[in-house]
């Protein structure tokens, strides 16, 4: 199946003009096989220097056949031991590119494809995408998640100009590596609603287009959960065309607003370790957890909306003794600081929060209930636990309350610091 990328990228109504990098989206058996006719058609052939990038992993599941379509390139195989996307990686990788380098392709999963991208950007070569795991929908990215000096840190980077996805190596990768793409993907359902909210209330630049074409993404992925179980081929497809879809997203709006929202800042916050010891979880194990919070708190509150038991407070500005007694690790505190220069909260009026509380509500309620969530979350064999990657239930509230500060982006978890509950109605997760 090849992706006709034009559709995303014509003009709009939200009178955007989006803008598409990639320009060759192939998902099928067999994908890489087409590499070298690729390679000589009119777009490709005036890279002559090529150099495939890959670890020790993934130069045993697809680099060596990738070498051997086309034996005139060079290879890097990056050790994948303690391999992260961070200053280390890009120092390992950015030695063995050679200076005469035309063209990267990344052989790998999400740490390969970003080093690539950021080594792509730095050196200003273009480089392609070639999957070996449904894991996450950032391959078409234009932006890197690094740790950089041991801050996590979304970095400027490329999108590949084409990405080959060839089912039957990406298929075969571990179960938890595709577990993990289907949670990245249902974490969409509330970065919607949290962009949907602060579009509402701040004006914030939202396109329909781009938000039904994230719904038809995990809806996607809902359709195929059976089939992925069974190790079913085309449900593998439909996974990656869904991860792509939501990279196409935000490419087409140029950040990730679309993709990320009080879900993925609870996985940042476990990153920074602030609240927990160093994880071994992948993306979408932790989006997984975040997912569940962000739910449960979610409904919760927009039950509290529904029964009017929720009050409007001014907001003055950030809390920083919160956020100084919470990030006391070297540099955090002022990082933290840095990301909320300009309190985004500070765009919410109160009166007009006020006033739309109940419209708040009615989107908090589209999001299917946690329960369904959990459900889909299981069946697919993702991540419902909390002590499945270590953490512990204790943490909960903690990360509920301290989340928000790690981006500078609006999301309702961000305005519930404007909202009072009583006591009776107090919004809280326990264990899950
Ligand atoms: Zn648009
Ligand atoms: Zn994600």
């Amino acid at each position: 199946m090849d992706i006709d990328v034009k559709e995303f990228s014509e003009e709009c109504s939200c009178l955007k003009n989006h803008q598409i990098f990639v320009k060759d989206i192939m998902i099928e058996k067999d994908a890489i096989n087409r590499l070298p006719e690729l390679l000589q058609s009119e777009v490709y052939k005036k890279y002559q220097s090529l150099l495939i990038v890959c670890d020790d992993n993934t130069y045993e599941v697809a680099g060596r056949k990738v070498q051997k379509l086309i034996p005139n390139s060079k290879i890097v195989i990056l050790p994948a031991n303690g391999l992260h996307a961070d200053n280390r990686g890009v120092e390992l990788l950015l030695n063995k590119v050679p200076d005469e380098t035309e063209l990267l392709l990344a052989v790998g999963s999400g740490t390969i494809h970003d080093l690539t991208r950021y080594v792509a950007f730095t050196k200003t070569i273009p480089f392609i995408s070639i999957p070996t795991a449904a894991s996450v929908d950032g391959y078409v990215s234009t932006v890197a998640a690094m740790t950089w000096d041991g801050l996590k840190k979304t970095m400027t980077a490329v999108s590949p100009i084409c990405v080959i996805a060839d089912s039957n190596i990406f298929s075969k990768a571990p179960y938890r590596l595709t577990a993990s793409g289907v949670s990245d993907l249902l974490g969409k359902y509330s970065a919607l609603a949290d962009w949907k909210i602060a579009h509402l209330l701040t004006g914030e630049y939202f396109c329909d287009r781009v938000y039904n074409l994230e719904l038809v993404a995990v809806n996607k992925v809902c359709e195929c959960v059976d089939d992925l179980k069974n190790g079913k081929i085309e449900a593998y497809e439909q996974l990656m065309y869904a991860l792509l879809l939501s990279g196409l997203a935000m490419q087409m709006v140029g950040n990730s607003r679309p993709a990320s929202g009080a879900e993925h800042h609870i996985s940042h916050l476990w990153e920074s370790e602030v609240l927990n010891d160093t994880l071994d979880a992948l993306h979408g194990e932790k989006v997984s957890l975040g997912l569940i919070i962000t739910s449960e708190v979610y409904h919760k509150v927009a039950t509290c909306i529904h029964n009017g038991s929720v009050k409007v407070r001014e907001y003055k500005s950030i809390n920083i003794e919160e956020v100084k007694d919470a990030f006391t690790k070297n540099g955090l505190y002022e990082g933290i600081m840095k990301e909320n220069e300009s309190d985004v909260l500070t765009q919410v009026d109160a009166t007009d929060l006020r006033s739309k509380l109940e419209m708040i509500a009615n989107i908090l309620d589209e999001i299917p209930s946690t329960l369904q969530i959990q459900h889909i979350l299981t069946y697919a064999g993702c991540v419902t636990k909390m002590t499945e990657i270590g953490l512990s239930n204790n943490i909960i509230s903690d990360t509920i309350r301290l989340s928000p500060y790690v981006r500078s982006r609006l999301t309702f978890m961000r305005i519930m610091k404007m909202l009072e509950f009583t006591e009776y109605d107090k919004v809280e997760v326990l264990g899950i």
